[in-house]
């Protein structure tokens, strides 16, 4: 298969989930419960002359993945994803979000993994294909769509380390629910101290399994004290604000103007962060992307400074950030109220990808 061969073969479902039972799941999806009829493949061999290629593109049914119990997913964890929406427009049409930006970010991550890069057709066209094959499954109710997780995975049955020569490609779809049941609440956020996600040199640019896999712990402590999220510093750096576990932070200030922690290789490039400061600067705000420490926070919130301050990821779009726990000590207010600011952009971006909004930048596919 060549880079502009992106036929898909058509392994369609015979079983496809009845659609009573399908509206059931839709009228309250939540996220990441249910998963859609297909999903779509493509696989990496390289042959006897080591020359790899990208081969069988494929839509077949959901389904478990026969894997060698030796392949090298499984035991060094070579794995990359992405994580992306399709929105269904008011007149019926389907589109998703900068899917350039996370076809370019998935071959990022797949230097870094030593993974092979996937031609951005092939990408797009495996949206495409997946997202037409399932369009019953798109919720149309407010602040709802189909979330797209594209992942690549080390097939190779193989446990001497170096990078597999067996790779699949795959994108599984799930019906997303209005994250946060039509309301938007401030979190808790927990100061990891003990944890770490990424270090220099790192993979924590990289959208990789491992980094989530190494958040866990320190999600559970943050559990054990009460938050819903995982602040990461860089504690080499004078405790420099880095990113939550899945999602980039924002700080507002008095005057208006914008900051976000610098990409610095530790930080996840995400493209929601890359869009709201867009957005910020869009309304004028001066958005800057530096260093900002764990001090900076505490004395920006205390002299009222710092006015508001939120995350930003796919999945949850934007969420405002309450109180950081930080130990015994607490940054913030309880029981604060979303910020203006927060929730303008918010709905801005929102209205953008359901279509309410004019998208000047361009930022919309039409994937049906
Ligand atoms: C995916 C991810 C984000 C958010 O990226 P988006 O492209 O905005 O969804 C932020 N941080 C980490 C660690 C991530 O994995």
């Amino acid at each position: 298969m060549t880079a502009t061969d992106t036929q898909f073969a058509q392994h369609l479902s015979t079983q496809r989930v009845p659609a009573e039972e399908r509206a059931a799941i839709l009228a309250d999806p939540g996220f990441g419960n249910f998963f859609t009829d297909h999903t779509a493949i493509v696989d990496f061999r390289t042959d006897e002359a080591g020359v790899g290629g990208w081969r069988d593109a494929r839509l077949e049914p959901y389904g478990p993945i026969a894997l060698d119990p030796a392949a090298a997913v499984l035991h060094y964890g070579q794995e990359i994803f992405e994580g992306m929406k399709a929105y269904r427009h008011a007149d019926g049409s389907i589109w998703t979000f900068r899917a350039d930006a996370n076809a370019a970010r998935l071959n990022r991550s797949a230097i870094r993994l030593a993974l092979p890069q996937l031609p951005e057709e092939l990408f797009l066209e495996s949206l495409r294909q997946l997202v037409a094959a399932d369009q019953d499954w798109i919720p149309s109710g407010d602040g709802e769509s189909l979330y797209l997780r594209p992942f690549m995975i080390a097939t190779e049955a193989f446990l001497g380390v170096r990078p597999a020569r067996e790779v699949s490609y795959r994108v599984i779809a799930s019906p997303a629910g209005n994250y946060f049941g039509g309301e938007v609440k401030p979190v808790d956020i927990w100061v990891s101290r003990n944890y770490a996600r990424a270090g220099r040199g790192g993979t924590g640019a990289a959208k990789a399994g491992g980094n989530y896999a190494s958040s866990l712990a320190a999600q559970l402590e943050a559990e054990a004290h009460g938050c819903k999220q995982v602040l990461f510093l860089d504690q080499f750096n004078d405790n420099a604000v880095e990113e939550l576990g899945g999602m980039n932070v924002f700080f507002v200030y008095r005057d208006g103007s914008m900051v976000t922690p610098a990409l610095s290789g530790t930080i996840l490039e995400g493209v929601t962060r890359s869009s709201v400061i867009q957005l910020g600067r869009d309304r004028g705000a001066e958005v800057t992307e530096r260093t900002i420490t764990l001090d900076e926070w505490r004395t920006g919130v205390e002299s009222g400074e710092i006015t508001e301050v939120f995350a930003c990821g796919t999945a949850a779009v934007i969420t405002p950030i309450g109180r950081l726990r930080d130990g015994d000590e607490f940054i913030g207010a309880e029981n604060a109220q979303p910020g203006e600011v927060t929730m303008a952009i918010r709905s801005q971006l929102l209205g953008i990808q359901t279509g309410a909004v004019e998208d000047t930048h361009g930022w919309l596919t039409r994937l049906v």
